[in-house]
């Protein structure tokens, strides 16, 4: 009975929150702050800049340029202008380039992971995973590279031939969000460039600084100027809808909110500009009782705390069969309350901040209406003082499916448990949400696991695993998660070319 479990002490160490990595001074010195245009650093037209500030100690760290809407007609330019010599040189050449792109991130990624967890708060044992799983996507867009193809027959009617090429889509504008700053930003530009696609990256404002730092490390692996743009703004829409309007830009690949997306699809539709969209999700997590008990929950842990919960996989809605509930339950509070929680840089820290004090109210206001509708709290439920925006590893259970975090992104360390009885029962919690990206399965019965894939509504599953990205297979969602994949044998390519069909006589 739930009831009876006992809220676990924490270990949240208030003083740990504050110790600096050794390496941090020189990383953000080492930073080029400024617009990447043309393969030029130059400041914002506006002269304006945007705060960086680090989310364990709410320190400013660095600041960037606030590019104007000029400043975005010239990213656009130079795109333009690298556009043809970039289509045009040997797939092979631009493949050495994409490995180049890769053994550089692989060199630096002690550096990179110290940036990604400075400006993102996430723990560098997050941070180096992403980089590991960012710098993948030029390797493997690498090999993608020289294995485009396109087709050539005979009409059924006998009378003409068909062929079929695939070009470059053309110049296309990417927006990423800061809760991958690396990965967002490569699984978009390492298939674009292999297809022969230039490209201007929009990051987030709050994680900024890895994409100027990718920048200067593409430069050196030989990208030629022009071709990889980057700049930052405060004004994302209006930036983002001139350069739509532009006739140059053939392509919008976006990853965020889906609000935002939406709001991206219409101001693509003015333009008929193709569109990819990456967008949220509310990932279900199914435990059967003749699941493995261990081995769900070391995948719950990972499909809920890594990057402290920030991700759009991250298992927002636990269902555990009334067999395995308790235990289930009683285990997962065990070791969410044990987690290590501190200063992103720091060594020992398994979870980090949030991304700013707004996150840290907005994951509070659902689990107090979770518990307001009758969820009970095995641990957690509290937000941290300060510095730094934390918020306590926390579990609830009986969490009732009107609660709002029922249908919303937590995008935090809080685990929700509710129990089901039937498979048929799971299998419809699972469906009864706007989102389908990503969803996980815990069951011996390899029949019933299929079987239970086949009828969720999700663009990727995992079963009897706790983490499904992967930079070999597609990447997406279904429903109001989005447009497209990214990853995957053709499938991240083909979102930056077109087929062009030509027809001859025989
Ligand atoms: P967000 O939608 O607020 O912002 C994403 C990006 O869009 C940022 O660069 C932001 O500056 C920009 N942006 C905001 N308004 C814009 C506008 N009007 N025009 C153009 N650009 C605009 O999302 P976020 O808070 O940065 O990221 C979290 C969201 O991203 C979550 O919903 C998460 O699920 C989603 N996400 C999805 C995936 C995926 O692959 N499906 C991956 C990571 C994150």
């Amino acid at each position: 009975n739930p009831e009876t479990f006992l809220p676990i002490p924490l270990t949240m160490n208030a003083s740990s929150v504050q110790t600096q990595s050794p390496l941090a001074p020189a990383v953000l010195a080492d930073v080029r702050h400024d617009l990447y245009i043309d393969g030029q650093w130059r400041s914002a037209t506006s002269g304006r800049r945007i705060d960086v500030v680090d989310p364990s100690t709410e320190a400013l760290i660095a600041s960037v340029p606030d590019a104007t809407v000029e400043d975005a007609a010239a990213a656009v330019d130079a795109a333009a202008n690298a556009a043809v010599g970039w289509r045009a040189t040997a797939p092979r050449r631009r493949s050495e380039i994409l490995r180049r792109c890769f053994e550089l991130m692989t060199q630096r990624a002690e550096s990179l992971a110290t940036l990604i967890s400075l400006e993102n708060g996430k723990a560098l044992r997050d941070a180096r995973g992403e980089v590991a799983y960012a710098a993948e996507f030029f390797r493997w867009n690498a090999e993608e590279a020289v294995r485009l193809s396109g087709e050539f027959g005979t009409a059924p009617s006998g009378t003409n031939r068909i062929i079929v090429d695939y070009e470059p889509v053309g110049i296309c504008v990417l927006i990423t969000p800061w809760n991958f700053p690396a990965a967002m930003a490569t699984r978009k530009i390492a298939p674009a460039l292999a297809a022969g696609c230039t490209v201007i990256l929009k990051p987030a404002s709050e994680t900024p600084l890895t994409a100027y730092a990718l920048a200067a490390l593409y430069e050196e692996a030989g990208v030629p100027p022009g071709v990889v743009n980057v700049l930052t703004t405060s004004a994302p829409g209006p930036l983002t809808a001139a350069m739509l309007a532009d006739r140059r830009v053939r392509k919008l690949s976006f990853t965020g909110s889906t609000g935002v997306g939406r709001t991206l699809l219409a101001e693509a539709a003015k333009h008929v500009v193709s569109c990819s969209m990456e967008l949220g999700g509310n990932a279900p997590f199914i435990v059967f009782d003749d699941a493995d008990l261990e081995a769900a929950l070391d995948g719950a842990m990972i499909a809920k705390m890594r990057n402290a919960g920030e991700a759009c996989t991250a298992a927002n809605r636990i269902y555990a069969q009334s067999g395995i509930h308790d235990a289930f339950a009683r285990g997962l509070a065990r070791r969410m309350a044990a987690v290590r929680v501190g200063s992103g840089v720091e060594a020992e820290t398994e979870c980090g901040p949030m991304i700013t004090r707004r996150a840290v109210q907005k994951i509070d206001r659902l689990v107090q209406d979770a518990v307001r509708r009758g969820a009970q709290v095995l641990c957690g439920a509290e937000a941290h003082d300060g510095p730094g925006y934390f918020y306590r590893p926390t579990v609830l259970t009986n969490v009732p499916r009107d609660a709002e975090m029922a249908h919303e992104e937590i995008f935090g360390p809080v685990a929700p448990i509710s129990r089901f009885d039937t498979e048929g029962e799971a299998i419809e919690l699972a469906n009864d949400t706007e989102y389908g990206l990503a969803a996980y399965v815990y069951t011996r019965d390899l029949a019933r696991g299929l079987r239970v894939c086949g009828r969720i509504e999700s663009g990727m599953i995992a079963l009897n695993r706790g983490l499904v990205s992967d930079p070999a297979a597609p990447f997406g969602g279904v429903k109001q998660s989005g447009l497209g994949r990214e990853g995957g044998q053709r499938h991240g390519v083909a979102e930056f070319m077109e087929a062009k069909y030509i027809a001859t006589s025989l």
